[in-house]
């Protein structure tokens, strides 16, 4: 197998027709042995069954479908994990992701490359609140990790067989693959490209999704924070050690000190605050240390038509 093509689909009826002759297109006017592998994320609508006819009628397309909802990045790794291509694309189910790159990225690979991400230039159709978070958030995770995770840049990409094995080997519970991409080095470069909006439907990342993969990203690349509640602690301190000079001196010199519940009330609800902060920010780590330690199965397959993947007596 050259070229394997992972897309997640996540309630993705109205786009899945054009979606599939588009990228079918770009695949046969490649001269390579190519497959692609539809990874269906507990899609509610009519998702599966459309799957299901599409892969039927072609020999080259394949499905993974999950028993419910894991994740846009657990369904990328499923589709990583089950591909068999010298070379790999992860591309987005709705059409956000242009197929008709591939070539391109391919290309570059070509030219000695073990990562060739697609970087956004412009992003249409996306609401004015979610371009500045993105923004903020990307150059935030810049500031606070030591990996070079690069700017504006979704999961789509193509990478080598030595990248995805180099994957395959990171077991965390809690992904943020495009900075696992980025720790895992070799020689990486970008192509540019105009993100158009989502073709139809609505977005499968809500708000709480996109706050957990944005969380998933600082702790798997960052213990900063931990290190930021640490040196709260040590300022918090140093100024009430302060106060409490000043206040041992306005008694033994008997200067009007006022009547002190303003400065109690608002000491105790300071510190308050940054202690709940702290715990919180410990507990981040730790939930995510617990997820780790649990070691389930990262998801699980409810039927596909991939070999050797499901027991033979489930198979359906
Ligand atoms: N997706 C998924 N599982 C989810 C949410 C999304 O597999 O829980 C898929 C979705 O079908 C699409 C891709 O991930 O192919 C990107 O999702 P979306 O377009 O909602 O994200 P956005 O473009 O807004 O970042
Ligand atoms: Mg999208």
């Amino acid at each position: 197998m050259d070229l394997s093509i992972i897309i997640p689909i996540y309630n993705e009826e109205t786009n899945l027709a054009a979606l599939n002759a588009r990228v079918s297109a770009v695949l046969d006017a490649l001269p390579l042995q190519t497959e692609l592998i539809y990874v269906n994320d507990g899609s509610r609508d009519r998702s599966l069954e459309m799957i299901r006819e599409i892969v039927a009628r072609d020999p080259r397309i394949h499905y993974i479908n999950f028993s419910r909802n894991f994740g846009h990045q657990i369904a990328i790794t499923a589709g990583l994990d089950l591909s068999t291509g010298a070379a790999v694309v992860v591309m987005d189910g709705d059409l956000q992701d242009p197929p008709e790159l591939i070539p391109e990225l391919l290309q570059k690979l070509k030219e000695g490359y073990e990562v060739v991400y697609a970087k956004r230039r412009t992003r249409q159709g996306e609401s004015a609140i979610k371009l500045l978070t993105a923004k903020v958030f990307y150059r935030l995770l810049a500031r606070i990790t030591s990996v070079n995770i690069p700017l504006d840049t979704g999961d789509f990409r193509i990478m080598s067989r030595k990248v995805v094995n180099a994957l395959k080997q990171m077991p965390e519970q809690n992904k943020f693959i495009r900075g696992q991409i980025a720790w895992i080095g070799y020689r990486q470069t970008f192509l540019e490209f105009d993100r158009s909006e989502r073709a139809g439907g609505v977005p499968g990342y809500t708000y709480s999704k996109l706050i957990g993969l944005a969380m998933d990203g600082i702790t798997s690349f960052s213990d900063l924070p931990l290190r930021m509640a640490t040196i709260s602690g040590f300022v918090v301190s140093g100024v009430a050690f302060l106060v409490m000079l000043y206040a041992i001196y306005a008694r033994f010199f008997e200067l009007q000190s006022g009547t002190g519940w303003p400065s109690i009330m608002v000491s105790i609800l300071f510190l308050g605050g940054v202690q709940l902060m702290a715990v919180g920010v410990i507990g981040e780590y730790i939930a995510r240390l617990g997820a780790n330690s649990r070691q389930r199965p990262l998801y699980i397959i409810d039927d596909t038509d991939l070999p050797d993947v499901l027991p033979t007596e489930s198979k359906s």
